[in-house]
């Protein structure tokens, strides 16, 4: 059971630019310790649904993503279009567990990625499923939830506080 550390905010490595895969057969050890790492988290924190390699320490550009009962492993993921209709959520992320963030996302994506077996795939997300690989695809590019935040007095929260709300207590849509 390869379970890796995750990195968290503050380290450098979260800022980098994971590079694209070239050979889809040598994401194949990234992939199992993402998916070991991912069941680790959910075991000892109780949510957690999608995880970046860079979060593990390989700034590869793989994603693993488990969501209403499916499994994902997204190799080179490209978005190819987004909806103009946005939503706003609380997020929160592996590598900063305890804290939420207020932030705007696309209500919808088509997204083309490259399998572990090389082909190419691609998939129409909306909703959760569509916050959720932004979240993913952002950690690719260096770019952390934090850095979305609507508005920096009042979009971030622990998670702490935030449980402590109701939905009619938090903070409103801006
Ligand atoms: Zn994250």
């Amino acid at each position: 059971m390869p379970i890796r550390r995750i990195h968290e905010l503050g380290d450098p490595l979260l800022r980098k630019v994971s590079r694209e895969v070239t050979h889809p057969a040598e994401a194949f050890t990234t992939l199992i310790d993402l998916r070991d790492t991912l069941h680790e988290f959910q075991r000892t924190h109780g949510f957690g649904r999608g995880i970046a390699a860079i979060q593990i320490g390989i700034p590869q550009r793989v994603i693993y993503i488990e969501i209403a009962g499916q499994s994902y492993e997204i190799l080179n993921p490209v978005i190819l279009s987004r909806s103009e209709e946005h939503f706003q959520m609380w997020d929160d992320c592996f590598s900063f567990p305890n804290l939420m963030v207020h932030l705007e996302r696309s209500k919808s994506l088509h997204l083309r990625y490259q399998c572990p077996d090389a082909s190419t795939s691609e998939l129409v997300a909306t909703d959760d499923f569509a916050e959720l690989l932004q979240h993913e695809i952002d950690h690719l590019d260096g770019i952390l939830a934090i850095d979305r935040a609507l508005d920096p007095k009042h979009s971030l929260m622990t998670r702490t506080q935030y449980l402590r709300l109701k939905a009619s207590e938090l903070p409103k849509s801006i």
